[in-house]
């Protein structure tokens, strides 16, 4: 089944008007032998992080929400803007693919819709310079803190030191932040669809380095830290990669009210290993039907006519039907070295001259084409790639230092 698959779900209008849009390889937009990967991590902020929702008064403010729990009850929960992860993580990209040598102009908010980030994260052609628009492939979740907001936000004021004369700057140099404090939680959930190889890469380096480089932040001073939260020495990380897009086990998700983390870790601690376990793989198979036989390496699960197997392999979970794979699942640092082996590749791409040529030709001829197809430039709902607030306030810098 997954030979047939034609009509790329993300692509702007892959069907549409009747004929097909043209075949890519170069990038995943309309391309036959895309995957869909799914990455879900629990981050631990290490030290006073702000993600920035603009300024109250003379307060920087974070962002939170009251989320509903079981029997009408409420809490208050820190947010972390899904927008705003996506912007963080387009600067770095951008970054890196101008250092590998990528000609053209294109940063936020002016988008060239002409390179390769802008078909993997996209635009809109009403905002940007063509007349087309690209979906982004890229899902980003906004994340929930497990700790609620009384806990886990603290405020500080600045004080604004005059440098010559060594005193503060009195009240109207006083600036109150909200910052979010070392050990909150957040789960973090990113959906890659219709991604070829390369495209995981992009995803993986700014993800990666933005947690190792502590940029998801917009701090100015004090640059806070997130890592992996870590279970075993492992780091709380799962990476979901399926040819069609169906995934027979779902992801690990908490509830949104949920503010015991000894909770959160267990919900992904049981999805979570080592050395891949096929026991809690068993459990859920049979609470959803299935009739499963089988060892520690091997399962067979049976639903009707539905077959599948599920095997651990060496260092992750393959579930099939017959010969077609349906999906592999990496844990822990499995994942993450299927991350860095990709950011390696999208590298690879961007550095190859030929690589890069043969990319800007595809776009232009897959833009061209779906130029033709839309000509009244009806909306294909296509998300606005970038957030429409603040850019300075709502995706911080990109790392420099330079934000003031
Ligand atoms: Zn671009």
């Amino acid at each position: 089944m997954p030979k047939e698959k034609k009509g790329n779900a993300a692509a702007p209008s892959a069907t549409k008007g009747g004929s097909r849009l043209p075949d890519t390889q170069y990038t995943g937009v309309n391309a036959p032998n895309t995957k869909t990967v799914v990455v879900s991590a629990v981050l631990e902020i290490t030290g006073q992080v702000r993600f920035g929702d603009g300024t109250d008064i003379a307060t920087t403010i974070t962002e939170k929400d009251t989320v509903l729990g079981p029997g009408g009850s409420t809490c208050e929960k820190a947010i972390w803007a899904g927008t705003k992860r996506r912007g963080v993580d387009r600067r770095t990209i951008h970054e890196l693919r101008d250092r590998l040598g990528w000609k053209g102009t294109c940063f936020i908010p002016e988008l060239c819709c002409e390179c390769p980030i802008c078909w993997l994260y996209g635009f809109t052609g009403t905002t940007q310079k063509k007349d087309i628009n690209a979906k982004s492939r890229v899902l980003y979740s906004t994340s929930v803190s497990v700790e609620e907001f009384a806990r886990c936000v603290n405020r500080h004021s600045r004080n604004q030191v005059d440098e010559k004369s060594q005193t503060t700057a009195g009240a109207a140099g006083i600036h109150e932040e909200e910052v979010v404090v070392g050990g909150t939680h957040f789960p973090a959930y990113t959906s890659l669809l219709h991604v070829l190889d390369w495209e995981i890469g992009a995803f993986a380096h700014a993800f990666l380095e933005d947690i190792n480089q502590n940029r998801y932040t917009a701090a100015s001073r004090g640059q806070g830290g997130i890592r992996f939260a870590e279970n075993n020495q492992d780091p709380i990380l799962i990476v979901d990669e399926s040819p069609t897009g169906v995934f027979p086990l779902s992801v690990p998700k908490v509830p949104a009210w949920e503010t015991d983390y000894a909770k959160v870790a267990a919900v992904f601690a049981s999805h979570h290993s080592s050395s891949p376990s096929l026991i809690d793989v068993q459990s859920t198979l049979q609470a959803q039907g299935f009739a499963v036989e089988g060892d520690t390496k091997r399962l067979t699960a049976r639903a009707g006519s539905t077959e599948l197997i599920v095997e651990a392999a060496e260092n992750f979970l393959l579930v099939r039907q017959g010969s077609d794979e349906l999906m592999k699942r990496y844990y822990g640092n499995q994942a993450l070295g299927y991350l860095k082996q990709k950011q390696i590749e999208f590298q690879k791409a961007l550095a190859d001259p030929t690589w890069r040529d043969g990319l800007r030709k595809e776009v232009g001829a897959y833009a061209a084409a779906i130029q033709k197809k839309e000509p009244s430039k009806e909306s294909t709902g296509a998300t606005s790639p970038e957030p429409s607030t603040n850019p300075k306030e709502g995706a911080p810098d990109d790392g420099t230092g330079s934000s003031e």
